[in-house]
């Protein structure tokens, strides 16, 4: 259950009778894929609202047609649909463009907005700075009428993009440089989705978002830290246009993640310079990237509300999102043989033709799941790790040679000798079995030396393994060029073999023994077995 700072707020405003409902939203910018910072603004909307039986919406920020795209919003809405919510309306900062006009022009009529013909570098120039108080701007002193003139043509097309703007009247010399008059309307040139050519001028984010808030009646407008310096305009733009409803902006920290840069401008670059396949691309910190790597809404989910929510912006190790993966689908998925990187082994005391099939639990922990045949023959892959010659120590607990081990679901074998090639790399293992130790048997005269993982090679599947690492390197320095940044290791593709039984049915999902949990990646088909390495089971196995 949620529980946080903002939740206390809105409890207090509940009892105090400042609100009977409580209304949130997740408002983004339909500019890019949404990645897992953005699920925590997500989940907290959503999941606040449902403690008080309140309503979230999902509002697309559509203000800036030069950079709004529908692909952007289809995948939103897959995403947070993805994620297991279902927004109460889904609404458009441009449903609000009339009302954000004429509060405008209200505005302009109380003296308190005009038109600037300052460029955007003379604006800043005159804007000052922290230590340094800003200077008027020479078209600050316009008449209403004029201003009015001017905007009016503003929105009719006369001038081009850049050539005016409108701005609050505010305080040149606010400590705060948000407040020292700020723009509100720009001119852009574009066709816009929804509202095609109908407007020429378009609201900026710190006027438009306060009303969208109001005209939607949210209650509390939740937003990320670095929003608030812009809070004491919001709340000019509420104070001063009178809206039907007064929302309460409340900021929290920022999730960000080790090893990767949760940003849109990053993640478009990593797509545009080839450095990813895609959005999708199972290394990106995207939905659709996290989805395609084998992570499930609820593993993200109990992710993110395992970080809480504070006034601090936090930075977590991506790897710590590993064990709710694991605990989602601990009990839920089938539990495979596969062997990713093959060593031979061949049977010598079994018989050359023949094949035998057993019947093995889907989940040993979950008898639920039923079962699936297994097979053995004269020829098997083990792993190449499962195997050194010499047992170097006590501790070993898997093959070596004169040594016995169970391999799992069968019998036991006993690696009498192998082959090695011209860098001293076995090659095949020459191995007996014994058929009185058949798992299942109660066979208990000897104890082997442990337990490993094989497939029999007369029925097994190659299968292609992507193995994933973090996508920048360890020691990344942020100053270097992107390409310069990347983890070469953070793709490995292995070839190997999976058991008859593997289902390469796309997004599939199972646990390959002693290995970790893969799933299946979209391209994957029968005969072409393609699968994501989601977590791994341990770091290391040596
Ligand atoms: P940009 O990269 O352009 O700054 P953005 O990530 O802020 O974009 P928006 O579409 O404006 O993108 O984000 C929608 C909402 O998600 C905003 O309310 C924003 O505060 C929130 N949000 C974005 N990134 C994070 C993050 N890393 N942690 C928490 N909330 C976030
Ligand atoms: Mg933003």
């Amino acid at each position: 259950m949620i529980s946080n700072f903002i939740k206390t707020i809105m409890e207090e405003d509940l009892k105090s009778g400042k609100h009977d409902k409580i209304i949130t939203r997740f408002p983004p910018e339909p500019n890019a894929y949404l990645h897992i910072g953005h699920a925590r603004a997500i989940i907290t909307n959503f999941e606040l609202a449902k403690c008080f039986d309140g309503d979230t919406i999902l509002r697309f920020d559509d203000t800036n047609p030069a950079k709004e795209e529908k692909r952007f919003m289809d995948a939103i809405i897959n995403d947070i649909k993805w994620l297991g919510y279902t927004p109460k309306r889904i609404t458009f900062g441009s449903d609000y463009f009339d009302e954000d006009y004429n509060l405008a022009v209200k505005l302009i009529k109380e003296g308190k907005a005009y038109v600037d013909d300052l460029t955007k570098d003379e604006m800043k120039e005159y804007r000052g700075t922290l230590t340094e108080a800003g200077k008027p701007s020479p078209y600050r002193d316009r008449s209403v009428e004029e201003n009015l003139k001017l905007f009016e043509e503003m929105k009719e097309g006369k001038y081009a993009p850049g050539e005016k703007t409108l701005r609050l009247k505010i305080d040149m010399s606010s400590s705060n440089l948000n407040m020292r008059d700020p723009a509100i309307y720009r001119i852009i040139d574009k066709e816009h989705a929804h509202t095609g050519d109908k407007w020429k001028v378009y609201p900026l984010y710190d006027y438009a978002h306060p009303l969208q808030d109001a005209f939607e009646g949210i209650t509390h407008s939740l937003c990320s830290l670095e929003y608030v310096e812009h809070r004491p305009l919001y709340d000019w733009v509420i104070d001063n246009t009178n809206p039907p409803s007064i929302p309460r902006q409340i900021e929290f920290g920022r999730l960000n993640i080790e090893g990767t840069i949760l940003s849109k401008r990053y993640l478009k670059e990593l797509v545009d310079k080839g450095l990813v396949t895609d959005y999708d691309d199972p290394r990106m910190p995207t939905l659709v990237g996290l989805k395609r790597r084998g992570f499930t809404p609820e593993s993200i989910k109990e992710f993110v509300l395992s970080t809480g929510l504070s006034r601090i912006n936090s930075e977590i190790p991506f790897n710590s999102i590993d064990h709710f993966l694991m605990d989602d689908l601990k009990l839920k998925v089938n539990r495979r043989m596969a062997v990713l990187n093959p060593i031979k082994v061949v049977i010598t005391n079994y018989p050359e033709e023949r094949i035998e099939y057993f019947d093995f639990p889907n989940n040993l922990e979950n008898e639920e799941l039923g079962s699936r045949k297994i097979s053995f023959s004269n020829t098997l892959y083990i792993e190449r790790e499962d195997f050194v010659p010499e047992k170097p120590n006590n501790k070993f607990k898997r093959l070596s040679l004169g040594a016995e081990v169970r391999l799992m679901g069968a019998y036991f074998i006993k690696a009498e000798s192998c082959d090695y090639d011209e860098n001293g790399n076995v090659t095949t293992i020459y191995a007996t079995y014994d058929p009185e130790t058949l798992s299942g048997s109660g066979f208990n005269a000897r104890k082997p030396q442990g337990t490993i993982s094989y497939v029999d090679a007369k029925t097994c599947k190659k299968a292609k393994f992507n193995l994933f690492e973090s996508l920048l390197k360890e020691d990344d320095n942020a100053e270097l060029p992107l390409e310069e940044r990347i983890n070469p290791e953070s793709l490995k593709v292995v070839e190997g073999f999976v058991e008859e039984a593997f289902d390469a049915t796309p997004e599939v999902k199972c646990q390959i023994m002693r290995n970790g949990y893969y799933s299946n990646d979209y391209t994957s088909k029968d005969g072409d077995i393609v699968v994501n390495r989601t977590v791994s089971l341990k770091q290391s196995f040596k």
